[in-house]
């Protein structure tokens, strides 16, 4: 019996940007395996199917490489597929599980001749956990220091050829000598609106369950662009069925389903009209500081920069100044507020 995930009074856990712990078993189930059932990201598929032939035809592991972009659009799946495309081993973690050099130590000195090690949120990873890496990445080496004040020595440790692979929504944050030693940088854009109907398609078909054209659609319409958004708004929708239907998914159960989670037509949730509504409202339009608009929603600046912001951003309704954030009339539109004096005729939505 399939049981529902979320809280269903709880419309914010939708864009939690990070998979919530028992929807991990569903990510598993849904991630595609291999590079040619990964929907979309043609220009990155493309280049990265010739850096992994090139590896392969070498018989070499590939080089280290780093992949960004907003939460939720297939880092991590990309890693899994390219151990698997490789046929090597993956070993997980991520940069604030990575407390102490002895963490890194252990995992590195574990890792076999070809072995992917895929670091997620590499930017929060800590500087000393960093310095460690530099050697390990580019010299197979590990550096150890044993005993203390003057009788302190180094020693040397080799490690098996590994390949790091690295994933941030904030590249900002990565140092430039970390940044340097990735052979390769992959970005991940989001998803058009007939990519993530695919992707929706495939998951019900993998969850059994039979979906109309229409509902696809009307549901890739509303996730941000963002797989993980789109097999969550499925199964929402699928539960919502369920109850109500009988389990049948219609167009219009769909749409109510997605109603009640308070997504609106161009798939923004309540934190993205309140962020709009806060620059308008408190701050005449902007520009203001993330961390005001942080501060005034009682919102993690980082959320909302990285889960908010750059899909605001996408859809032209907010723009970002030296001065701070400002809303463009698009948003005035959005939210059926008049336009301000001077702006009203400005490009038409
Ligand atoms: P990230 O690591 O970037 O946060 P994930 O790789 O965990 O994102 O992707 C979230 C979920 O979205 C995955 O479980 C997978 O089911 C789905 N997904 C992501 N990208 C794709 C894609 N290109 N094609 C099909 N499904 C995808």
């Amino acid at each position: 019996m399939f049981e529902p995930i979320f809280d269903e009074t709880n419309p914010e856990t939708l864009l939690e940007p990070n998979a919530v712990q028992e929807e991990q078993t569903f990510d598993v189930t849904l991630r595609p395996k291999r590079l040619e059932e990964f929907v979309g990201q043609e220009q990155l598929k493309g280049n990265l199917d010739i850096f992994l032939e090139a590896a392969r035809q070498r018989g070499e592991p590939i080089e280290h490489a780093l992949l960004y972009g907003p939460p939720g659009l297939g880092k991590t799946t990309l890693a899994h597929i390219i151990a698997e495309e490789m046929g090597v081993k993956v070993r997980v973690t991520s940069g604030p599980a990575l407390e102490r050099v002895g963490d890194i130590a252990s995992i590195l000195t574990n890792l076999e001749n070809g072995d992917i090690l895929f670091v997620d949120e590499i930017h929060r990873m800590n500087r000393v956990i960093e310095e460690v890496l530099y050697p390990a990445m580019e010299d197979f080496a590990l550096d150890i220091v044993i005993g203390k004040g003057p009788s302190a020595r180094t020693v040397r440790l080799d490690l098996p050829r590994f390949t790091l692979i690295g994933a941030t929504t904030r590249l900002s944050l990565i140092s430039s000598p970390l940044r340097d030693r990735f052979g390769a940088v992959y970005r991940l854009d989001f998803y058009t609106p007939e990519e993530l109907a695919r992707i929706i398609r495939r998951s019900a078909a993998i969850l059994e369950t039979d979906l109309p054209t229409e509902a696809a659609e009307l549901i890739a319409g509303r996730s941000r662009g963002t797989p993980r958004i789109a097999n969550r708004l499925l199964k929402r929708v699928r539960d919502y069925a369920q109850v109500r239907n009988g389990g049948t998914v219609t167009a219009e159960i769909a749409e109510e389903a997605l109603e009640m989670l308070e997504i609106d037509r161009s798939g923004l949730d309540r934190t993205d009209r309140r962020i709009l509504t806060t620059i308008i409202g408190k701050f005449g339009g902007g520009p203001v500081g993330l961390q005001t608009i942080a501060a005034s929603l009682s919102e993690e600046v980082e959320t909302i920069e990285t889960v908010h912001e750059p899909f605001l951003m996408q859809l032209g309704l907010i723009s970002r100044t030296p001065r701070g954030r400002t809303v463009t009339v698009l948003a005035y539109d959005h939210l059926d507020l008049p336009r301000p004096p001077g702006q009203a005729n400005l490009g038409e939505r």
